[in-house]
This record gives structure tokens, C-alpha cells and sequence, in this order.
């Protein structure tokens, strides 16, 4: 466990009494849950922070995600012998995991460290990490949102791993359980019998499950950024739409070449979720980024009881009740950044949900797809860029993005102050990757 940062109440104060200006300490780029969290946490530090974003706050992952804030989750994405099943994965339609084959090639870099992150040594390391970043995140949301908001916003009600009688167990499981053992991760075996009980209109095929008691979930994305954007405008900030097309290393700081027209910042932060990597290769820092494009699909009137978030383990699909409809999100598809989204991918998803719920009722479907910023190892880069004094990283977030910003936020604020904090920093440096 690590001790959540706290600012000084004069540090809060001095934070408040600033009041949008001109001069700016820090910029943020991106205005997603990442960018959002380390902005706020920098004010809170005191720092006059600007927060740019090129179409305004949770317009990219943050927008579509399946709101689970799982703060139990130690698991990286890539496991030992997980290799094996990746064959099985690509050659079922509406299985979790797709390639474009004239991308193949252009990602081979990013899936061969992938494939070598699945090296127990490499799992354990990054389990560590992404407990650290985890564990207390709903303290965080807590302090950061106000009690009033985040009790409207986020609801602590446990999520459910699920599978069905076909489930073949995996060759990493035993270490899996003993990486959450080791973290403390809370779990309960839940029976078929129960999990019929809690969803009547559940597929017969579905037999096991197992709950983390602990996870919590957002009833909306979307609100949950315009929330956080709200403390920030509160505290004296402003959100700027803007995009970014150049840093460049000037006197005293950074220029940026933007959308509408150079700004100049001492310090800045990219935080522009899978574009990251994009606006920092320039400058010859190089961050193993992919885009792991993700769908959800939203169905306002399912007409079947979910009490609780779940994830159906066998399609790796995650359903979570929303405030505007029951929402099923995932696939993982590698196919670049500029490809349209495929439509195949949505009716995966609805496939999945039909063979979850027969009865279930698709009238309305909306769908959404966007993109993962995801590392080898699922870790996040949050680092000081080395050659670049004043210039920090905050991507990289994969699959759990919305668990991991918080922290996120308050190790930034802690890099750029100096400061040594709980987590062991180096878990999120990118020199791992060198
Ligand atoms: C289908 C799916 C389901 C998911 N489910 C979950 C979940 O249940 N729980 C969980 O914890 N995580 C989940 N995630 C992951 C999570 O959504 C991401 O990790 C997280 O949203 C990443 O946040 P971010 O702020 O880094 O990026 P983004 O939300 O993508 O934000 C980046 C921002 O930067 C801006 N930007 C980019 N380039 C520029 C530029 N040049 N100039 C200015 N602005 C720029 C963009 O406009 C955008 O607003 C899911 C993701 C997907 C796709």
C-alpha cells in the first residue's frame, strides 16, 4: 500500500487564490482522465497549471471506457503462455483480439516486447507497479471529486470476473492468484447458482465466477472527466482547446506550436493518452506506445438485470451499468492509428452480449471505439523526460487508465516538486525499456 500525497492546506489556498492567468507554471497536454488528474494534483501542489487539450475534456478513451475502477487490478495484460492462445484469439470473428494484417508488421516491435513482458520476473515487476498505482484509488477520487460528487459518480458495489463451462483454465492462473494473494486482493467465489441469482436472465453456459469486493465503478465516464475538469476550474484554471503540433525546447522552457497559434510554458506535461508518443518522438524520446483499439457498445433499454459490473472472462468483454444504458466494452484490435474503426468489432460485442443474455434487447445500440496508449508490460510511463529538463510523461494507462490517473497525478506532482514518494518511481520509468 502507498500513503496517498497531501497537499498543505497553504499550498491548497495559494492554489485557489490564482486566478486564470497568462502566467503559467505547467502546462498539461490532454485533457483526459490522465491529464485531468495530474493537472488538478499540480495545482494542488500550488503550481499555476494551463490544461490544453485538442477537443476538450474526456473526448478520447476516457470517453468510452467500461468505468471500471478495479483497484485490485495487479494483473499485467501479457502472461506466460499466453503466446499459445493468441493463434485461437485471431482466428475466432468474435473473439478478443484482432490484427490487421497490413499492420502486422508495423507493430511487430511493440508485440515482440510484449511477448518478452510476459516473462514471470517482468509479470512480477509490473504486478508490484500497478498495485502501488491501484490500490488507493478511490481515496484519491474521493479527495479529489468532494464526497458529494464522487458518491453520485462512483458506485463501490465489486465486479465480477465470469466464465462459462467451456473456460479452459490458463496456464498462468496459479501465478495470478498468488500475484493477488500477495497484493491482498479481496475476492469471494461466487457459485453458478448465485451468479443466476443476482442476473435471472444470465445464459445457462455461464457457471463460475469469482467477485473483488472491493472495485468500484463509474456510472459515467464522460461525467466523471467533466467533474474533475470542474475542481479545476474552480480552483482557478482553465481548459483550453487547442492542438498540440510541435514541443520545442526554448529559453527558460518549452514553445508550443499549437492549433492556435506558439505558446510558451516552463514545464510541461504530455499526458495525450495514445498521441503521446507521437508528439515526444521529435525530440528523440521514444516511448513503446500501441494503439490497442477498444469498442463498446451502449444498449439503453437491455431489459436484463446487472446488478454489478461484470467481466465475461471468455471474450474478455467488460458490461457495466451506466446511466444511460447497460454498456459491454473491449476487444483489442492492432490496426493503427488512422484506420477506421471496423464494424466487425461492434457486432463481436453484440454477439458476445446475445450470447450473455438470449433475451436481451438491442433496439438503440450506440457504439463507440477508441484507443488504448498501451506499454509491453501494461505499465504506465510516468517519468521525467532525461534530456529534457522540466519535460514529464504521464501515458501509457493500457486497460486501466481510469484506475491508474489518480496516482498518476499525485507522482507527477511529486516528480516535478522533487519530492520521493511512496512508489518506487522506477517501475514507471522509460529507461526500463531501454
Ligand atoms: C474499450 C475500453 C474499455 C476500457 N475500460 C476501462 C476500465 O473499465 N477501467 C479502466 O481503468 N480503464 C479502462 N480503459 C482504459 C482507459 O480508458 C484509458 O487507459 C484511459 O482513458 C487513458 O486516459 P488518457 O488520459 O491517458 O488518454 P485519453 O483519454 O485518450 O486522453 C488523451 C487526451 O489527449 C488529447 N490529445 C491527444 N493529442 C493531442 C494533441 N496533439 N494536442 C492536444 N490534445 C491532444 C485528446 O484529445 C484526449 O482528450 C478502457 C479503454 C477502452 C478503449
Amino acid at each position: 500500500m502507498t500513503s496517498q500525497p497531501t497537499a498543505t492546506n497553504d499550498s491548497l489556498d495559494s492554489a485557489r487564490a490564482h486566478p486564470a492567468s497568462s502566467k503559467t507554471d505547467i502546462t498539461v497536454i490532454g485533457a483526459g482522465i490522465v491529464g485531468l488528474c495530474t493537472a488538478l494534483a499540480l495545482q494542488r501542489a500550488g503550481l499555476r497549471v494551463s490544461l490544453l487539450d485538442a477537443s476538450g475534456a474526456g473526448a478520447g478513451a476516457s470517453y468510452g471506457n467500461a468505468g471500471l475502477i478495479s483497484t485490485g487490478s495487479c494483473i499485467p495484460i501479457s502472461l506466460p503462455g499466453m503466446v499459445w492462445q493468441v493463434p485461437r484469439w485471431l482466428l475466432d470473428p468474435s473473439g478478443p483480439l484482432a490484427l490487421r494484417p497490413a499492420y502486422a508488421l508495423q507493430s511487430f516491435p511493440w508485440v515482440w516486447k510484449w511477448l518478452r513482458a510476459s516473462a514471470p520476473s517482468t509479470v512480477t515487476r509490473a504486478s508490484a507497479a500497478l498495485n502501488a498505482l491501484h490500490s488507493c484509488a478511490l481515496s484519491h477520487y474521493e479527495d479529489l471529486l468532494g464526497a458529494d460528487t464522487y458518491r453520485r459518480l462512483i458506485v463501490q458495489n465489486g465486479q465480477l470476473h465470469i466464465w462459462s463451462h467451456n473456460a479452459k483454465p490458463g496456464k498462468a492462473d496459479a501465478l495470478v492468484a498468488q500475484l493477488r494473494a500477495q497484493h491482498g486482493v479481496r475476492i469471494a467465489q461466487v457459485s453458478g447458482t448465485e451468479l443466476h441469482n443476482r442476473m435471472p436472465e444470465l445464459a445457462d453456459h455461464v457457471s463460475a465466477g469469482i467477485c473483488f469486493t472491493d472495485h468500484a465503478n463509474t456510472v459515467s465516464p464522460l461525467a466523471l472527466t467533466q467533474a474533475l475538469l470542474a475542481q479545476f476550474e474552480a480552483n482557478g484554471g482553465q481548459l483550453q482547446i487547442r492542438s498540440i503540433q510541435k514541443i520545442e525546447p526554448a529559453r527558460n522552457g518549452y514553445r508550443l506550436w499549437t492549433s492556435a497559434g506558439e505558446l510558451h510554458s516552463d514545464r510541461v506535461v504530455v499526458a495525450a493518452g495514445a498521441h503521446s508518443a507521437e508528439l515526444l518522438r521529435p525530440l528523440g524520446v521514444r516511448i513503446p506506445l500501441e494503439f490497442e483499439r477498444g469498442y463498446h457498445v451502449e444498449l439503453p433499454q437491455a431489459g436484463v438485470t446487472v446488478p454489478q459490473p461484470f467481466i465475461y472472462k471468455d471474450k474478455a468483454v467488460a458490461v457495466t451499468p451506466m446511466a444511460n444504458g447497460l454498456r459491454f466494452a473491449g476487444t483489442v484490435e492492432i490496426a493503427g492509428l488512422r484506420h477506421p474503426p471496423d464494424p466487425r468489432r461492434v457486432e463481436s460485442i453484440l454477439h458476445t452480449a446475445r450470447e450473455l443474455f438470449p433475451g436481451i434487447r438491442t433496439e438503440g445500440a450506440r457504439s463507440w471505439f477508441g484507443l488504448r496508449p498501451s506499454t509491453p508490460d501494461s505499465v504506465p510511463v510516468i517519468d521525467r523526460a532525461a534530456r529534457y529538463p522540466g519535460l514529464y510523461m504521464a501515458c501509457g494507462h493500457g486497460h486501466t487508465g481510469m484506475t491508474g490517473a489518480p496516482m498518476t497525478g499525485a507522482l507527477i506532482a511529486q516528480l516535478v516538486a522533487g519530492q520521493t514518494s511512496g512508489l518506487n518511481a522506477a517501475d514507471y520509468a522509460l529507461d526500463r525499456f531501454a
